[in-house]
């Protein structure tokens, strides 16, 4: 039986193909999200990979912010869902997810694998990846290179502001000051960790704590999360396609 999950995202578009709801076929990670080329580019990459095509599949469920948009697929369903299930892959005891997006951060709370409760930030830049994209747009790197930099900072600077627009300006002033990078970088990766433990802790966070979403392979920000909520927090290579893994898991029970 052969399934696929696509999680189309305000910034990037994942997809994953499963054999029998347990072997990975393929994947792909296109960094275009909803309303761009990134959903048909993601699957096409897919389907190349696995050697199939369309028709082949099985069942298809589509997830994240542009999945109403995803007409060919079978199902719809809410990212809350598909993530909660897709991390039970890799860890079947999970008991909180925080999942930092493009354009939003939740926190879940699972009980034997089902999702029981979560809070969710949609509304504001600050504590999402957006804040981090913007950041490392005004100090001039990519934000792959966010987390080494953070590594090398001696001491962070605080990032007040916030509101994302104010933070900006704040780091222009930082860098005109000649503060280093490195400690803007590690303050950035801060100020989300702060706004994420916030709302982590109105959730409730129960160990194991596992991250999931783009912003779980900056490091920096996963340090500085373990920090302010005193847990240590899993994450794996996979984080970001964790979405798009659980939609297609959702769509293998389906046609079982
Ligand atoms: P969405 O589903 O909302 O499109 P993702 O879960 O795909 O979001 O996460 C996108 C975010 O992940 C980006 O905003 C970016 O900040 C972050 N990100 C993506 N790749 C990396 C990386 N290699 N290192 C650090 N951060 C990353």
């Amino acid at each position: 039986m052969i399934t696929l999950g696509i999680d189309i995202g305000s910034t990037t578009s994942k997809a994953v193909i499963l054999e029998d709801g347990n072997k990975i076929l393929a994947s792909a990670i296109i960094q275009a999200g909803t309303g761009t080329s990134g959903p048909s580019r993601v699957l096409e990459t897919v389907l190349s990979e696995a050697k199939l095509t369309f028709e082949g599949l099985n069942y298809s469920v589509a997830t994240g912010y542009g999945r109403n948009n995803f007409k060919e697929a079978n199902e719809q369903l809410s990212e809350l869902s598909c993530h909660a299930k897709g991390v039970t892959y890799f860890y079947k005891d999970a008991k909180t997810v925080i999942d930092i997006g493009g354009q939003d951060a939740k926190v879940l709370k699972l009980q034997n694998g089902t999702l029981v409760n979560f809070v969710m930030n949609d509304k504001c830049a600050a504590g999402t990846g957006r804040f981090l994209d913007v950041m490392a747009r005004i100090l001039e790197v990519d934000v792959n290179a966010l987390k080494d930099l953070a590594k090398e900072s001696t001491g962070a600077v605080k990032i007040s502001s916030t509101c994302t627009v104010f933070a900006e300006s704040e780091v222009i002033s930082h860098l005109s000051n000649g503060v280093a990078t490195c400690d803007i970088v590690k303050g950035t990766c801060q100020s989300v960790a702060s706004r994420v433990a916030s709302l982590a802790k109105r959730v409730g966070v129960m160990s194991p704590v596992i991250m999931s979403g783009g912003v779980a392979q900056n490091t920096g920000v996963l340090k500085a999360l373990e920090e302010a909520l005193g847990v240590e927090i899993q994450t794996c290579k996979e984080a970001q396609l964790i979405g798009a893994l659980g939609a297609a898991m959702y769509a293998y029970e389906k046609v079982k």
